[in-house]
């Protein structure tokens, strides 16, 4: 990547009262905030990192969005994973470089990118999600952010139904019945294989957990991630008043082999 900012790049904008946003450069473009105008040509050609004036001689700070920023601010379909259950989901479904990971369902694509970003140039991603219109947000975000080259594909379709892929190495669900995949991923992953599952609600993760006990899925474990973030200001440090309470919780399993070796005699 360039250092300098070029056209076409989607750059984070954040003025002096910190809200943000999402701009795609354009030459000749222009930005219109509460706090001014500011031509997108005083950003192309320059490091990211830098600050501007606008027309009523507001400052604006210029940075290539982090992921997590960009799953922030980035058009949404479906509701996405936020950044704080991106990390340890990469960490619980073990993620490496190299794996064959199938995602369902796809949503807006924020998982999508953590998992592209995991795997890198030689692994593969399999996407399966139901809509046809949040197939095509998901990838126009994944592509703007990540570029054309990836190993991803999606199919339009109902995980529900059935996986024709095999020899998977994870599993990541993000869709409201987990279980009905179960006897499916079974098929699908090699020994060893990891089964993640986000889901919102409890009642939900005790049908999974239920089914998740019959099956040939073993390991099972069920989290909830908290974060909470800080004020810091002079003598006033503290936790911030408000925090994000619940997102989902997170359960993995790993696939084993149905029978057990015989002891030797
Ligand atoms: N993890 C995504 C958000 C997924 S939202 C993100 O981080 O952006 C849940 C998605 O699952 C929705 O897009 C929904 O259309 C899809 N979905 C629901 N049921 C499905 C099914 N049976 N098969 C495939 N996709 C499904």
């Amino acid at each position: 990547m360039s250092r300098e900012l070029q056209a076409g790049e989607r750059v984070l904008v954040v003025d002096t009262k910190k809200r943000r946003h999402l701009v795609t450069l354009v030459e000749g473009g222009e930005f219109h905030t509460h706090a001014g105008a500011m031509k997108h040509d005083d950003l192309i050609g320059h490091p990211e990192g830098i600050t501007v004036r606008t027309t009523k001689n507001q400052r604006l700070l210029v940075l290539r969005p982090t992921l997590g920023e960009y799953i922030l601010e980035m058009p949404r379909g479906a509701q996405v994973i936020y950044p704080k259950d991106i990390g340890p989901i990469l960490v619980l479904a073990d993620v490496f470089p190299g794996a064959r990971v199938l995602e369902s369902g796809i949503g807006s694509g924020a998982l999508t990118m953590a998992i592209l970003r995991s795997i890198g140039t030689h692994g593969r991603l399999y996407g399966y999600e139901i809509r046809d219109d949040f197939s095509k947000r998901a990838q126009e975000n994944v592509r703007a952010y990540l570029g054309d080259d990836l190993p991803f594909e999606v199919e339009v379709r109902d995980i529900y139904g059935g996986i024709d892929h095999v020899d998977l190495d994870r599993i990541l669900l993000d869709l409201p019945e987990p279980w009905q995949v179960v006897p499916h991923a079974e098929k699908a992953l090699r020994p060893g294989g990891i089964l993640l599952s986000y889901l919102p609600t409890i009642g939900q993760v005790m049908r999974l957990r239920e089914v998740l006990e019959t099956s040939n899925f073993g390991m099972a474990e069920t989290v909830e991630i908290l974060q909470r973030g800080w004020h810091i200001e002079g003598q006033s440090v503290r936790p911030d008043h408000r925090m994000v309470a619940h997102t989902g919780f997170l359960t993995t399993a790993r696939l084993l082999l149905a029978e057990e070796v015989p002891a030797e005699l």
